[in-house]
């Protein structure tokens, strides 16, 4: 089903032999091709799939209203057998700033052969107007729901990690997403690890490329840096921008933070960036949560700043948003500000993502604790 290849052995369980059947998990999980297979089934035109798809994924029209052009007989056998999404918004909470995080429950999907059920669960999405682009939103979207990395500054991986999102699943977010407004960038930076969850990211991107119109280019995937599945990945030259989440210079510290990447070193995983750079020709980011007392020391900036010294590489600070029941600090801003001047008086390029529509749960992973 994720597979987009339109020769794809897999038909997306169209054939379900029982009418009253839905033809797939959503219109979402179809390709183009399979999409125009699926409208004829339930008597209409491949035009009709064309424009189904226009209004749901290039315009975020969810709602069968909206698709005036389709019969009223078309739009009830749709809804029927290939709803538009197949998951359920929860929660939405929206800051002062108009940053909208909205909360989208997934059933457990159907077990497959061979395959268990999968089970359910809620993950966020995040939509942040744009301070460049006016008009426009960044929307951050998750890959899994929990998070096996487990970080102990972050929210998400609490739990462990419940299953990866399906392609469909992925997409799903960015087409309520677009409900909200017109999409610019997109961060693929909420709950989950994305290289855990890649073929289905991978689906879900080359729908937001392609028919939504968000080049790779405006896309960001933060990782915490497989050395190996990053090696694998560049040669295929995905487009979009990679950042790697470093938050330490020191091997052992880095393991604490990171604990899925104990065992590989940090010198590791910046090779298989210098990788990336060579064969795509994009700068990695490295990103560096800020914990006070824990990570930002003058020695931790110097340390960071040796490291890349001589790597086309850029950093990303982010002061550490608070989380319930953990014993972080946030560090002041003129703290912050030192340790980004310690990096930039060594000729490494530093910005500060200060977040934003804190005061609607949006710091990372938080609405979804709430909202379980
Ligand atoms: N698993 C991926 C993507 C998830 S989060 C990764 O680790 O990169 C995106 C970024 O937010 C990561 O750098 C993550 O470490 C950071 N983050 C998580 N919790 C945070 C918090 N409470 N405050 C600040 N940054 C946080």
């Amino acid at each position: 089903m994720e597979n987009r290849g339109d020769d794809a052995p897999d038909r997306a369980g169209l054939d379900t032999g029982r009418s009253a059947e839905r033809l797939a998990p959503s219109l979402l999980a179809l390709t183009p091709a399979q999409t125009e297979r699926a409208i004829e089934r339930l008597g209409g035109r491949a035009f009709h799939a064309r424009s189904l798809r226009r209004h749901v994924i290039q315009e975020g029209r969810i709602l069968p209203e909206q698709w005036t052009d389709l019969s009223a007989r078309l739009r009830q056998a749709l809804m029927e057998r290939l709803p538009p999404v197949a998951g359920e918004e929860t929660d939405r909470r929206t800051a002062r700033d108009g940053t909208v995080k909205f909360l989208t429950r997934f059933a457990p999907s159907a077990a497959a052969e061979g395959v268990p059920a999968r089970q359910g669960g809620a993950v966020e999405t995040v939509h942040i107007p744009s301070h460049r682009d006016v008009g426009t939103a960044t929307l951050c979207v998750s890959t899994q729901v929990g998070c096996p990395v487990r970080c102990p500054f972050c929210a998400s991986g609490r739990d462990g990690l419940v299953r990866g999102l399906q392609g469909h699943e992925i997409l799903e977010q960015y087409v309520r997403g677009r409900a909200i407004g017109p999409l610019g960038r997109s961060v693929v930076m909420g709950i989950g690890e994305p290289l855990l969850a890649y073929p289905a990211l991978a689906f879900a991107l080359e729908a937001v490329r392609s028919e939504m119109g968000l080049g790779a280019r405006r896309i960001t995937v933060s990782t915490v840096g497989f050395p190996d599945r990053l090696r694998q990945l560049a040669p295929t030259r995905p487009g979009f921008q990679l950042a790697i989440s470093l938050h330490s210079p020191d091997d052992e510290q880095r393991s604490e933070l990171v604990p899925l990447m104990r065992g590989v070193p940090v010198e590791e995983v910046l090779q298989a960036g210098d990788h990336w750079f060579r064969e795509t020709g994009r700068e990695v980011t490295y990103e560096y949560v800020l914990l006070g007392g824990t990570n930002d020391s003058d020695g931790h900036a110097r340390r960071l700043a040796e490291r890349l010294s001589r790597r086309r590489a850029t950093v990303n600070l982010i002061p550490y948003n608070p989380v319930e029941g953990d014993n972080y600090r946030r560090p002041a801003p003129e703290h912050v500000a030192r340790f980004q001047s310690l990096l930039e008086e060594r000729g490494i390029v530093a910005t500060v993502r200060w977040s934003r529509g804190l005061e609607a749960d949006a710091a990372c992973g938080q609405l979804r604790r709430r909202g379980n």
